[in-house]
């Protein structure tokens, strides 16, 4: 779908011609005999606002059906909600923390186990397939080390057992990847991030590719009710009528960060799919369009507080969780989002005391890169300062 297709898929309002999208702020609409109605009864079951984004996110991930929920934790809680006690799930081990924490503390209780594999090796995944795997679940790429694993192999092997694959298609975006192409069943988004991509609001969307699965992801939308109010249905279309241009951009600045990251001596590695020496750079190449805005980076001084110094001293990334908005921002890992993983665990995966990320926003690259090269500069000063005897007569 190209920047036209995407624009012109968002129709003008047939009642009164308004070419934005109406914003229909309300609970019930007026039937003219019992049972009787335009298509719309309840505001939970189906509202024109949240229709015009489901249609459009089916349109843009080439699904057959798509569904708005207040979050991208509850969209995937309605993916899992198709499973059944007994059931079980193989998830990539890097896995958003969030569905990680919604798998193992909400999920396991109701008897549904899941094993986390290493997906970059599909064989990994083939080799743990039972006779009661009936989900496979993955993120390309992953946060925060940015794995790839191959969507379309990943798919050959969910169909030979019968299990559906569902891809979390967040960092990518169906901008740069479209899961369902490539064999994939289901595809959820936290479009909180780039499809909103303003940093203002949380929204989750669910893209299903076949009659039966939509039907079942419908009933469970409106029978547990998480659904995406109006207003915030309105925004994630603005947001997505920029995206193309958003993405592209967000990715080229991005590509120019991680190549000046990579020759700063002060750096032990930098994570990014478009970098050709990324270990699955490859596979990304023929899956992604773009390579999208996030980027790690740790220290060979492997110390949080060498780290903390350099964020402390970034202007133009702010230090906030979340990702894909237009203003840059700048993350510790492990003392933020992966602080609850044990450290051996998060250390195996990739995620050192000292690792980085950074969502590159829509400022000048010149200026992100200026910015960072201030944060070195700065961290140079300091531990030659360490290292000078006559330090205190330094001024
Ligand atoms: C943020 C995120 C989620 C969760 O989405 P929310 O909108 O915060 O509920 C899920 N998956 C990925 C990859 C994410 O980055």
């Amino acid at each position: 779908m190209n920047n036209t297709e995407i624009i012109h898929s968002i129709p003008v309002d047939p009642l009164t011609g308004s070419i934005s999208v109406p914003i229909y702020q309300t609970s019930t609409f007026v039937q003219d005999a019992p049972g009787v109605h335009k298509g719309f009864d309840y505001a939970r079951s189906n509202n024109p606002t949240r229709q015009v984004l489901e249609n459009l996110a089916a349109k843009l991930e080439n699904g057959h059906a798509g569904f708005a929920f207040a979050s991208g934790l509850a969209a995937i809680d309605a993916v899992l909600k198709l499973l059944k006690s007994g059931d079980e799930i193989i998830a990539v081990d890097d896995i958003y923390g969030g569905a990680f924490r919604l798998f193992t503390h909400v999920y396991q209780k109701f008897g549904i186990d899941v094993t986390y594999v290493d997906s970059t090796n599909p064989e990994n995944i083939a080799k743990n397939i039972t006779a009661k795997t009936k989900l496979i679940w993955i993120e390309s790429p992953t946060n925060p080390t940015l794995k790839i694993s191959d969507i379309q192999s990943i798919a050959s092997i969910a169909k030979s057992c019968g299990a559906w694959l569902c891809v979390d298609n967040t960092f990518a975006t169906p901008v740069a990847q479209k899961p369902i192409n490539l064999g994939a069943d289901i595809v959820v988004h936290s479009a909180t991030k780039y499809l909103g991509g303003h940093s203002d609001l949380i929204s989750g969307l669910v893209i299903t590719t076949n009659e039966i699965l939509s039907e079942k992801i419908k009933f469970i939308q409106n029978a547990s009710g998480g659904i995406l109010a109006p207003f915030d249905s309105f925004l994630v279309i603005r947001g997505i009528e920029t995206l193309g241009l958003r993405f592209q951009k967000h990715s080229e600045n991005a590509q120019k960060i991680a190549e000046y990251l990579q020759t700063k001596t002060e750096v032990d590695h930098v994570y990014y799919p478009g970098l050709a020496d990324h270990a699955n750079h490859n596979v990304a190449k023929k899956q992604m369009k773009y390579f999208g805005g996030v980027i790690s980076f740790d220290f060979k001084i492997n110390d949080e507080n060498v780290a903390s110094e350099f964020i402390k001293n970034l202007r133009f990334f702010k230090l906030a969780e979340s990702l894909g908005g237009v203003k840059s921002l700048c993350c510790l890992p492990s003392q933020m989002t992966h602080k609850s993983i044990p450290e051996a665990t998060r250390i195996a995966s990739g995620v050192s005391n000292s690792l980085i990320r950074l969502s590159v926003g829509l400022e000048e690259a010149e200026d992100l890169i200026h910015d960072l090269e201030n944060a070195f500069l700065q961290l140079e000063f300091h531990n030659n300062q360490d290292k000078n005897p006559n330090r205190a007569t330094i001024n």
